[in-house]
């Protein structure tokens, strides 16, 4: 078999099985990295496929027609996914997102949906249960998804110029299904909607006025994300990226805006409001603003890798444990300690030095 119909996780990403502990130590729930910081969000990549092929994320290039996705038996089942979110729980886990590639592409995602929401955290409220989509399948799906216990819903959404945004997800997908979707999703209770927008310079920036008019007063929060040099097929350039502080000149130019306090400590996006009570925005600055700092995340691939950052060239076979009849606690003590040993800080150190590091794609890993 070539190189080329080999899954590009499998041809490009090592991922040792981690150690298991001689002697485990049950979870504890309040588990701290090299930098003090504790564990609180995982974020699942429930499949490697997208119906889109964003430019910044999954170019044709690349991801052409003959490309060799994951087999589905190779992917984490949903009883594994669920086994391992429990585990993360234990450590202190109380927010999940589900992500992809496109998660709502995955067949039953509702029932994986419902089978999460059914953990309960140790004080016995339920998980913060939340998930990205491009909103292409949205309208159709919010109802069930909100249903089967979904809580919130981020779509991305880069531009409103229907010609700007299918150029940006290449596969001539309408601006007005997005917007179809981002409504349903309100209207079935997956409040707040939140709009994610990647701004390259050149591509959609000229967009950023008309994004922030459009979702003004909506009740929606828009964010704005630096372009990232996440994997190593988007071809980023510092050149292409806008400053948050920028984007903030820009609109406060013409809606004036000020700073609100985080609503947690960690929290990605800066808040910002409108004067004019038109409600909130946020900025998601990991190049000219790095909040590494304040990071609690962890990444599940969907086939089971575990990354501690989200440009780790490397992971851990979590499924290999999984499949290889390790127990609860093995397995719990396996996380403990990769999460113990994490010292990661890659948006601190973003210079001309990381520029060669092999990435793993935002596509695999989902942001
Ligand atoms: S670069 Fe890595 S450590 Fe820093 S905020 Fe992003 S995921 Fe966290």
């Amino acid at each position: 078999m070539s190189e080329r119909n080999v899954p590009i996780a499998e041809r490009r990403y090592a991922a040792p099985v981690p150690e298991v502990p001689e002697r485990p130590l049950p979870p504890t729930g309040l588990i701290a990295d090299r930098r003090g910081r504790r564990l609180h969000d995982l974020r699942i990549s429930i499949t490697d496929r997208c119906n889109f092929r964003c430019t910044y994320c999954m170019p044709k290039s690349v991801f052409g027609k003959d490309y060799a996705f994951l087999p589905h038996a190779s992917l984490l089942s949903f009883e594994e996914i669920v086994r391992l979110t429990r585990l993360f729980v234990a450590h202190g886990v109380e927010k999940v997102r589900l992500t992809g590639g496109e998660p709502l592409v995955r067949r039953d995602v509702e029932r994986l949906v419902g089978m999460l929401a059914a953990i309960r955290l140790p004080d016995g409220t339920p998980l913060d249960l939340t998930l990205t989509t491009n909103g292409s399948l949205l309208a159709r799906k919010a109802r069930s998804l909100r249903d089967a216990g979904l809580q919130r819903v981020t779509v991305s959404l880069d531009a409103l110029d229907d010609a700007v945004f299918r150029t940006m997800n290449d596969v001539d997908f309408p601006v007005a299904d997005v917007l179809a979707g981002i409504e349903a999703a309100a209207a079935a209770g997956l409040r707040p909607v939140k709009v994610n927008m990647v701004v390259k310079r050149g591509v959609n920036d000229h967009e950023i006025v008309p994004m922030a008019r459009h979702f003004r007063a909506s009740g929606h929060i828009l964010r704005f994300i630096e372009f990232m040099d996440v994997g190593a097929s988007n071809g980023w350039r510092m050149d292409d990226v806008v400053p948050s502080a920028e984007v903030a000149g820009r609109i406060g130019a013409v809606f004036p805006i000020e700073p609100l306090e985080a609503n947690y400590d960690g929290e990605v996006a800066e808040r910002w409001h409108y004067l004019d009570g038109a409600g909130e925005i946020g900025l998601i600055s990991s190049v000219t603003r790095p909040f590494c700092g304040g990071c609690t995340r962890v990444r599940l691939s969907t086939e089971g890798r575990l990354y501690t950052c989200l440009f780790a060239s490397e992971g851990k076979d979590l499924r290999a444990l999984l499949r290889g009849g390790y127990d609860d606690m093995q397995i719990a003590a396996a996380i403990g300690a990769i999460w113990a040993a994490r010292d990661d800080r890659y948006s601190e150190l973003r210079s001309a030095d990381t520029a060669g590091l092999r990435r793993i794609e935002m596509s695999y890993i989902g942001g």
